[in-house]
């Protein structure tokens, strides 16, 4: 994949590193500061992408 995501939060142009998988909404690519932050909701799950510095 060649394709750079930005991240899907209104507002945010970072570029998505991180896809998070949220029971209640649709699965979305987000940049990592805001995977970080939405993670800490639970049931999030976060699959980081190729490439993306997540730790
Ligand atoms: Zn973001």
């Amino acid at each position: 994949m060649t394709d750079t995501q930005t991240c899907a939060e209104d507002g945010c142009e970072r570029v998505g590193a991180v896809r998070l998988h949220i029971p209640w909404a649709d699965e979305r690519v987000v940049c990592t500061a805001h995977a970080r932050a939405l993670v800490q909701q639970e049931g999030v799950v976060a699959e980081p992408l190729d490439g993306a510095d997540w730790e």
